[in-house]
């Protein structure tokens, strides 16, 4: 006869890892290697971010050969170029065919806490509770997408959806499109609507850009010739406030190429200020349109001037660029518009996300409900981060950077765990 479920021991591991995209499998690559024995619980399937949560022409912004998951780099044979959300996925699954990593795909946590102050932690999840000594959380950190508080004003014609959901211009009712935000995404899905010949309107914000290619080579080669990816957290000179930084918009389609909005606004792409309201199918914009243009601009200048800079000390031999110019300025630029007469159908939110961290109970987050860590290793005992920006360096949140910090947290899980074993002897 099976023993009950109440006498049935709680199962127990060394280390718990919470997620299994590249973060989580990364922790597992090195604990691996390690001899310690763990479990990865992935409430999906691995790489379930990149299948599902990106739209149908996504593609890496960072350029493949930033792609270094542990001792398995991109090996592909575009190096310079930019994964699209296959190839990232078959990347992943690669990786992880090669160490055979202990995953639980459709197991969710659902709760993580240390009951009555006792030594281990109990982590609830879907499949039944077990307990640990260590707990890393892989969860990546994009977990609820944001739209603004007053989105549920808007009429119900207009069509909302958020990034997360954004898949294709065809999968959008016939008509115009707003899309509200120019990060990254923003920026991309208006370009992805544009190429398909969708009229498209775009709110703009205060995210700065890059360069893409500059002087004989994309900018994150020389941002990394020049140490810039080596930076760590604590030499910042923003400090804590860098991983609050939106990212600089550009792209890796069609082999990659820079952003300009303003170049954007002379072929059709009508560019608003940041969005202030909503009422029924009116919409209204801050007088900001000017500003974020000229302050993008300003990083993205900047950008160009440190590589100059870099070039003129070494005496690099790197080919002359001409000199920035704004190739168009707004002009009375509307501070509002009604959808229904303009034929705004459908708004993509593109505003970014925030993590869900409720399921932590345990004392590891400050006042504003932000992990607390140094590189990762939180304050509360057996808790640990991965995979978020500028958790070490800029990479820590992207495929450059997690490996090290996996590496780290292997190393202070394995000293931990062996120290325990020494003082329990
Ligand atoms: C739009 C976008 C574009 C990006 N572009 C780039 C780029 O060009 N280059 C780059 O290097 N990086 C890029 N990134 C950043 C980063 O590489 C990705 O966010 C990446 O997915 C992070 O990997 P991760 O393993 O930390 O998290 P994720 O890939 O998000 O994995 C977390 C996993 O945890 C699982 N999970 C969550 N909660 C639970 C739970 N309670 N129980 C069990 N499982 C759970 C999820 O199902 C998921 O599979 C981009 C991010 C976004 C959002």
């Amino acid at each position: 006869m099976s023993p009950s479920a109440a006498s049935r021991p709680v199962p127990h591991h060394p280390v718990v890892i919470v997620g299994g995209g590249q973060a989580g499998l990364s922790v597992s690559y090195h604990l691996k290697a390690l001899g310690i024995d763990h479990v990865i619980f992935e409430k999906n399937r691995i790489g379930h971010s990149w299948r599902e949560d990106r739209w149908d022409s996504f593609c890496l912004v960072t350029p493949n050969w930033q792609c270094r998951l542990p001792d398995f780099p991109y090996a592909g044979p575009d190096p310079k170029g930019f994964m699209l959300k296959d190839e990232i996925v078959a990347y992943i699954e690669a990786f992880a065919r090669r160490f055979d990593p202990p995953v639980r795909e459709g197991v969710a946590v659902r709760r993580v806490s240390r009951r009555d102050g006792g030594r281990v932690l109990e982590v609830e999840t879907s499949a039944g509770t077990v307990t640990a000594d260590h707990l890393v959380v892989a969860t990546g950190g994009y977990d609820i997408p944001i739209v603004p508080p007053f989105a549920h004003a808007l009429a119900a014609s207009v069509t909302q959806v958020h990034s997360v959901h954004y898949r294709n211009p065809d999968r959008l009712p016939p008509g115009e499109v707003l899309v509200v935000g120019s990060g990254q995404s923003g920026v991309q899905i208006m370009e992805d609507l544009h190429l398909a010949g969708r009229t498209v309107h775009l709110c703009v914000g205060p995210a700065p850009r890059s360069p893409r290619r500059y002087r004989g080579k994309d900018a994150t080669e020389w941002l990394m010739e020049m140490g810039y990816y080596k930076l760590t957290i604590d030499r910042h000179p923003l400090g804590e406030r860098a991983k609050e930084k939106t990212n600089h918009y550009m792209t890796g389609r069609a082999g990659g190429h820079e952003i300009d909005l303003r170049r954007f606004a002379l072929d059709g792409v009508s560019l608003y200020g940041s969005l202030a309201g909503i009422d029924g199918t009116v919409l209204r914009f801050a007088d900001d349109l000017e500003r974020n243009l000229d302050d993008a601009d300003e990083v993205y200048v900047s950008i160009r001037r440190d590589i100059d800079a870099y070039i003129a000390k070494n005496g690099i031999d790197a080919p002359e660029e001409p000199p920035f110019l704004p190739v168009w300025t707004p002009r009375a630029t509307p501070t509002e518009i009604d959808c229904a007469a303009a034929g705004i159908t459908a708004i993509v939110w593109a505003i970014g996300f925030r993590p869900d961290y409720s399921w932590i109970d345990l004392p590891a987050f400050d006042g504003r409900g932000h992990p607390r860590f140094t590189r990762g290793v939180s304050p509360v005992d057996g808790l640990y981060f991965i995979g978020l920006p500028w958790l070490h360096t800029w990479g820590s949140g992207r495929f450059l950077g997690v490996a090290d910090d996996a590496a780290h947290l292997a190393r202070v899980m394995s000293e931990r765990l062996l120290a325990g074993t020494a003082a329990a002897a």
